[in-house]
């Protein structure tokens, strides 16, 4: 079974022709080639955690922020799992895109656009937990790119395109999903919080370390203080924890150590705010009906 986290920067048939890294492809892409910006014109870019991560730092902004005015959500499955891609204007081009100068954000720019003309694919071989990488290449009339002399070995590809560290970050990512997708029923469709965490681990990402330093994470799980002071600064640690936690979220694995008893306390609390809630709602209803006999001591009355 394939998956292709990975898309190419708009809807397109790949060649049907399953490549890997030593495979070779004739193709050139350079500022001044004649269709220099097409593919940035018709933009469909589906973004991971990490080329979140780099863009919101390239930008100097919060991960809030960056997701409201560069993103649009999507859902990636029928489970609902949730998906980011880039916003485009009302033409289909991509916010980022100068229509002179090319790539606002060439240096982080996403790994769908490093990609391109590929198509990276995660396929999941039976009696495999691991997937396994594979390419596609995409062909579309206005690139140019595929006339060029030029042949270069996918593996040569990814190094000139810089993509060894999109790929390192991404892949845990690609398997939780794939996981997910290739689990079937047994496991289920995750509830809306999971979800709800999903999306906030995997984009939002200054919510997500709000989220893990506050009391009430810190009393259900077990980390010591150089994880909270290595998570305060460095959006890498953080982003490698989210990955563990979804496994937690998603898949039950027990990645990290929960404080002993955190369940049995949880539960604990919400038993009392329970009986405190219910306690309040007796009394409310009391003090209206006491309230109404007050008014009106003989509302039944027929005389
Ligand atoms: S991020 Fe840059 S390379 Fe990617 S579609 Fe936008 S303008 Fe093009
Ligand atoms: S060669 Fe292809 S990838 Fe390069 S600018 Fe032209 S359309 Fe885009």
């Amino acid at each position: 079974m394939a998956e292709a986290p990975s898309k190419p920067p708009f809807a397109s048939p790949a060649i049907p022709a399953m490549l890997n890294g030593s495979s070779r492809i004739q193709f050139n892409c350079y500022p001044g080639i004649a269709c220099f910006n097409a593919c940035c014109k018709r933009a469909d870019i589906t973004l991971t955690p990490y080329d979140i991560l780099k863009l919101k730092q390239h930008f100097n902004m919060g991960s809030e922020a960056f997701l409201k005015q560069y993103t649009v959500p999507f859902q990636m499955d029928a489970d609902g799992i949730p998906g980011v891609k880039m916003r485009t204007n009302d033409d289909g081009a991509c916010l980022l895109l100068d229509p002179e100068h090319g790539c606002t954000v060439y240096p982080n720019r996403p790994i769908v656009c490093r990609y391109y003309p590929l198509a990276l694919l995660n396929i999941r071989e039976q009696d495999s937990s691991n997937p396994k990488e594979a390419f596609s290449l995409v062909k579309e009339e206005h690139c140019q790119g595929h006339q060029e002399a030029r042949e270069i070995s996918i593996d040569e590809y990814r190094v000139e395109q810089g993509c060894a560290d999109y790929d390192q970050y991404n892949r845990e990512w690609y398997r939780l999903i794939l996981k997910k997708k290739s689990a079937g029923p047994g496991v289920g469709k995750p509830s809306e919080l999971s979800l709800q965490m999903f999306f906030m681990a995997s984009y939002n990402l200054d919510m997500f370390r709000r989220f893990v330093i506050s009391d009430s994470f810190q009393r259900n799980y077990q980390l010591p203080d150089s994880f909270y002071q290595s998570i305060t600064q460095d959006d890498l640690a953080l982003l490698e924890f989210a990955l563990k936690f979804l496994r937690q979220v998603l898949f039950g694995e027990r990645t990290i150590e929960e404080v002993k008893d955190a369940w049995e306390k949880r539960l604990e609390e919400r038993t009392k705010i329970w009986e405190i809630r219910t306690q309040a709602a007796v009394q409310a209803k009391a003090q209206t009906e006491s309230a109404e006999l007050a008014a009106d001591p003989t509302p039944n009355s027929d005389t």
